[in-house]
């Protein structure tokens, strides 16, 4: 079958998947869901024609988001997670004992319950008792909920469409006053490379920046996002990134294929080009 996937990661310069199947595909309420399986990828889903995750390199990004905060701040007990409709995030969480509950506020339901039909890798932990999914604009709910926070893991679409708003200074606002004081927020922050994703980068940058003590970027390689090299964003006021608090032991008894604590450190040390980038 010669079908292929094609995103445009700019207006010339495209990336194809070719595809087996495509499974799924619906105008939800708030965007374009389509799932397929592949033949190197195994499956993966897109929204608006964007890749999300896919069962090959997932764990990339998931690893990443989640054991980087929770090496360093151990005590993380209450967690909100924004997007993150696939549950891959959620499935990082719950390897910890630690964690108490997880909300999750993803706008989507549609995404959710596809997910669990059809990703199962990472969906299969969105019943977990401790998960309490909510869905919801998660611009509305940091705005009114009365809960705080030792966590919140921003597993965002890019900052188009219903994600744009995740993006915005009130957004952040809202979260910091939703953080514990030794809380920590985590997000997708897009990518230095490509024109597009770096203006995006940089805006949130600057404002996390204006808002939090401590707000900077660290990187992973992942070979289905636009580029290969992806930024996360981590902020708090008083956890510093590069503080490696949590055991090696516990970390080790989850056998990740990507995070450890090695490049937890090493995801800090950023090219040249990009720590210009995060000056400006
Ligand atoms: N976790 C995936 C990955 O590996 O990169 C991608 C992120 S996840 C699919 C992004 C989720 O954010 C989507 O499920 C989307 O529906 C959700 N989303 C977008 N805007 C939102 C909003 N304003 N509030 C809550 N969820 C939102």
């Amino acid at each position: 079958m010669n079908n292929w996937f094609t995103e445009f990661w700019t207006n010339h310069i495209k990336f194809s998947i070719r595809i087996k199947e495509h499974l799924f595909s619906q105008q939800t309420p708030f965007q374009k869901l389509d799932f397929y399986d592949s033949y190197e990828l195994g499956r993966f889903f897109t929204l608006d024609d964007i890749m999300m995750a896919n069962e090959k390199d997932e764990f990339i990004y998931h690893e990443m988001m989640i054991h980087f905060p929770m090496t360093v701040n151990p005590k993380i007990t209450n967690v909100l997670v924004i997007g993150g409709g696939d549950g891959g995030s959620v499935r990082e969480l719950c390897r910890y004992s630690s964690i108490k509950a997880i909300t999750m506020v993803e706008i989507d339901e549609i995404v959710v319950r596809k997910a669990q039909e059809l990703l199962p890798q990472t969906a299969h932990k969105l019943s977990d008792p401790r998960v309490k999914l909510i869905f919801a604009d998660g611009c509305q709910f940091v705005r009114d909920t009365k809960e705080q926070y030792d966590l919140i893991v921003i597993d965002s679409t890019d900052p188009i469409g219903p994600g744009e708003g995740l993006f915005s200074r009130e957004f952040y606002q809202n979260c910091a006053k939703i953080l514990k004081p030794e809380g920590i927020v985590v997000n997708q922050h897009e990518s230095p490379y490509f024109e597009q994703t770096r203006i995006e980068m940089m805006r949130a940058h600057e404002k996390l920046r204006s808002i939090f003590a401590t707000a900077t970027v660290y990187q992973a390689f992942i070979p289905t996002y636009p580029s290969g090299h992806w930024l996360f964003g981590f902020a708090s006021n008083t956890q510093k990134p590069q503080s490696i608090n949590g055991s090696k032991e516990l970390i080790d008894s989850f056998n990740l294929k990507y995070y450890n604590h090695e490049i937890h450190l090493a995801s800090l040390v950023l090219p040249n080009y990009v720590k210009d980038l995060l000056k400006k």
